[in-house]
């Protein structure tokens, strides 16, 4: 099979420029190693609303998911803060309004993060999309061999996964050792983390004059936060597990009920008995993170485009995923300005 265009990853990079090649006329094959689409962004779905387990919030002055999320008819709503935040100390007492930050000005997507890579999918035609189909070696004749046995050649080739799971691509050549590196020494956002989240009938906690926002020293969940539908047909709270990838390996379903009663003793009894709940480990998502990303970087880290990648086999193989992007880098706004900067090498 022969394509102009191979983009290997179907997260919201290789989506949106999917998009972008679809509606200037340009043809593509997109091949994707999960059985969905989206990559890092994921839903839990109950009674119909999706809940986000992978990323909640875009932010104001993002204008590529502001005009995206315009495009495709997706309302953005602000993040719920009203109301009194709550501390809990390492002993499990639980204090109110001890001045942590909340998330308010953050916006969410109506629908859930996932309304945007799926109204992109839909958006696709579905005989350019492939899925199930992982790439294990790439050869610079622009051969892309798959994990099934099956070879893909194409014009240029796009890579729209993360650099540590690029990084362990069969290239042939072998990559000059400087770009090797660089894709080695780029993180992956958020790979190290992993997030809980817990559906209720309503959100009873905005009732007794609380936010939902609350931070412990306890754990198991560091960072809490509303994570209700727009609609307010259903309530729910999400939280960031504070503890380290390999001490939640060894946990396994005890951080589940931890971080319920965790729930329950910060927000009362209703806490403790979710209609759903769903603990989301990207550290142990294969085609998210490696063990390179078990630890965490220690704060938000500079990406870029590294020189040694930018013009790899006479810039036809390209590297378009968030953690390369030209601004935002690691963020969604990221992805869609990396999947523009390829756009643009690619349409002109
Ligand atoms: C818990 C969490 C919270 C986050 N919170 C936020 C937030 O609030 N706001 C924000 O802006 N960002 C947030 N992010 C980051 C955001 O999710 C990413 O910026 C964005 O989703 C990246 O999209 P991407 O397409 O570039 O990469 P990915 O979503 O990683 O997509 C890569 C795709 O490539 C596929 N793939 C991998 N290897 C292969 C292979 N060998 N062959 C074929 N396909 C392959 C994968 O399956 C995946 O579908 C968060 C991420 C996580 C995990």
């Amino acid at each position: 099979m022969h394509t102009p265009t191979l983009i290997i990853g179907g997260g919201l990079s290789g989506l949106s420029l999917a998009y972008a090649l679809e509606r200037a006329g340009h043809a593509y094959t997109l091949v994707e190693a999960r059985k969905r689409l989206g990559g890092r962004i994921k839903s839990l779905t109950v009674e119909g609303a999706n809940f986000d387990l992978g990323p909640s919030w875009v932010w104001p002055g993002q204008h590529r998911v502001a005009q995206l999320a315009n495009a495709l008819d997706l309302q953005l709503f602000e993040q719920w803060s009203n109301g009194a935040q709550l501390f809990e100390h390492a002993s499990g007492e639980v204090v109110q309004d001890a001045g942590f930050m909340s998330m308010a000005g953050s916006l969410r997507i109506a629908g859930g993060t996932s309304a945007l890579t799926d109204a992109l999918a839909a958006r696709l035609n579905p005989a350019h999309i492939l899925l199930d189909c992982a790439v294990t070696a790439i050869d610079d004749s622009l051969a892309a061999h798959l994990a099934d046995g099956q070879t893909i050649t194409a014009d240029r080739i796009v890579l729209c996964i993360p650099p540590h799971l690029a990084a362990t691509l069969c290239f042939t050549p072998a990559l000059p050792d400087n770009a090797q590196a660089a894709l080695n020494a780029i993180p992956t956002w958020m790979g190290a983390h992993a997030k809980f989240v817990a559906v209720y009938p309503t959100s009873f906690w905005r009732k007794n004059g609380l936010s939902g926002d609350a931070s412990s020293r306890r754990g198991p969940l560091a960072e809490i936060h509303d994570a209700s539908p727009a609609d307010g047909s259903l309530g729910a709270l999400f939280g960031f597990v504070g503890l380290p990838a390999d001490i939640r390996a060894q946990a396994g379903d005890a951080v589940q009920s931890a971080a319920l009663a965790q729930l329950e003793n910060l927000f009362g009894p209703k806490a403790g008995t979710p209609i759903a709940a769903k603990l989301m480990d990207w550290s142990r998502d294969p085609f998210t993170a490696t063990a390179a990303d078990a630890a965490p970087p220690p704060g938000h880290p500079p990406y870029t485009m590294p020189a040694p990648l930018r013009r790899i086999w006479d810039d036809k193989l390209i590297f378009a995923v968030t953690e390369m992007a030209p601004d935002n880098g690691g963020l969604i706004e990221g992805a869609l300005a990396a999947a523009e900067a390829a756009a643009r090498k690619i349409i002109g």
